[in-house]
């Protein structure tokens, strides 16, 4: 157990508590999305006022080192000021006319020469939209209607995807959700990440539109991918006339400037972004080959639109984050910090006799209580969610704060320096001892 008492914890989140209590009465939860609600933690979330680089205050003033950082936005950290001007500027003249502007192009442009997959793309307001929209796509030019997605990778809440998602549905124990017509989840094929044979089964058939998956899985935790299990996917759907998606929604821009596929060197039919390419605004995109992205409209007959879609202030937010991660060693930087991050806790999980199973691909990390390998989302159930919910609540009340749930990333930025790992070290000595003492 924690040292720090429920009584200490009254007094310390007081306006949280109270902040809380109001959030219920008139929001499902209290909350805008369902994990922010600490129900797998078994804690009252604390409620933010501001943030500043690697930290976020609450509204009872305690300051916290953050490794959630908007769930993957966030990688130079809070109110990075080349981002805030750009958004000031936008400010000052602007900030939707669902009409086009020259911040869209530059954006597109920059993300185009950053991925050469990448010919033509679209934006759109969320990861979830990205991905919904690039089945569509997938399905209208391949005249398929089925899909092939791994279990345990969330591609965001449209109906189809909607299905043993990771995260949030997995922390939840809702794989799939009511309200989702039967007949719509049937078309998905499930199969287990890192696992050839069922991929190659799943396929044979020649009758799935796409296979969308995580190159990188982030929503089971951090599961990299095993040795040339994406080179294989993608002979594979090229041999069954399948389109090969990456959903790079958190991936991208995050793990590589050409993103996860540019570290595996995988040519995918088309990629999902979102999360850093808004750089905390809402804004993702899909986009991929031209003969497959002309067929959307007014190009083509795929049909896709939004109101808000390359707002502004999101591409003013983009641009300037993607600008300064290509223009400065912020990858060399995050590299180092998630390196030391990763290799810190193991030694003290070591220290305190707890059996840690580390992953990392640069600044995605992830810290599963386990004593064995996790590749999949079998592996990652099978770890001790209490032993998280323990470490978890004690970070916290050290000023360190996580996802509240054994199966999210964590996420670094390039404002996390060494001071903010030792704060977060001496925290973890605490959170592992309270966890061996379990
Ligand atoms: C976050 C995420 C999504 C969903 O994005 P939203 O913006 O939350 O809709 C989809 N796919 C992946 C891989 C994600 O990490």
């Amino acid at each position: 157990m924690s040292e720090i008492t429920t009584t200490d914890q009254a007094s310390r989140y007081a306006k949280s508590l109270e902040a809380n209590t109001w959030a219920q009465e008139i929001m499902p939860g209290g909350v805008s999305s369902p994990v922010r609600a600490y129900k797998a933690v078994g804690r009252i979330p604390v409620t933010i006022k501001s943030g500043d680089k690697a930290t976020v205050t609450d509204i009872d003033g305690n300051i916290y080192i953050d490794y959630v950082l908007s769930y993957g936005p966030l990688i130079l950290g809070h109110t990075p000021e080349p981002a805030a001007a750009a958004m000031s500027k936008v400010l000052r003249s602007g900030w939707s006319f669902g009409m086009p502007t020259e911040l869209e192009s530059q954006l597109a442009q920059t993300i185009v020469d950053a991925v050469p997959a990448i010919d033509l793309v679209r934006f759109v307001n969320s990861g979830t939209e990205a991905v919904m929209s690039a089945i569509r796509l997938a399905r209208a030019a391949t005249v398929r209607d089925k899909i092939i997605k791994c279990t345990g990778c969330y591609h965001g809440h449209s109906d189809s995807l909607l299905v043993q998602a990771g995260s949030g549905a997995t922390t939840l124990g809702v794989p799939s959700s009511p309200g989702v017509p039967a007949q719509i989840t049937a078309g998905t094929v499930l199969i287990p990440f890192n696992d050839i044979p069922t991929a190659e089964k799943a396929l044979a058939e020649n009758d799935i539109a796409a296979l969308v998956i995580e190159p990188i899985a982030g929503n089971m935790g951090c599961i990299p991918p095993q040795e040339n299990y994406l080179q294989t996917l993608r002979d594979l759907c090229d041999k069954h006339g399948t389109l090969l998606i990456f959903d790079e929604v958190m991936t991208g821009f995050r793990v590589a400037k050409g993103c996860a596929q540019s570290i595996y060197n995988i040519t995918p039919d088309l990629t999902c972004l979102g999360k850093v390419v808004g750089g905390g605004l809402p804004c993702a995109a899909y986009g991929g080959r031209e003969d497959l992205m002309r067929k959307v409209a007014p190009d083509g007959p795929v049909y896709q639109a939004g109101t808000l879609s390359g707002n502004p202030l999101a591409m003013a937010a983009g641009l300037s984050t993607l600008e300064t991660l290509f223009s400065t060693d912020a990858y060399a930087k995050l590299e180092s910090i998630g390196n030391a991050l990763e290799i810190g806790l193991k030694k003290i999980a070591s220290d305190a006799g707890v059996p840690v199973y580390t992953t990392r691909v640069g600044s995605m990390i992830g810290l599963f209580f386990s004593d064995s390998p996790v590749h999949n989302y079998e592996d990652a159930v099978a770890c001790d969610t209490a032993k998280y919910s323990t470490f978890f609540s004690v970070m916290l009340d050290q000023g360190v704060i996580l996802a509240p749930s054994a199966f999210e990333t964590w996420f670094v930025s390039t404002e996390h320096d060494q001071a903010a790992l030792d704060v977060t070290f001496a925290a973890a000595a605490k959170a592992f001892a309270a966890v061996a003492a379990m």
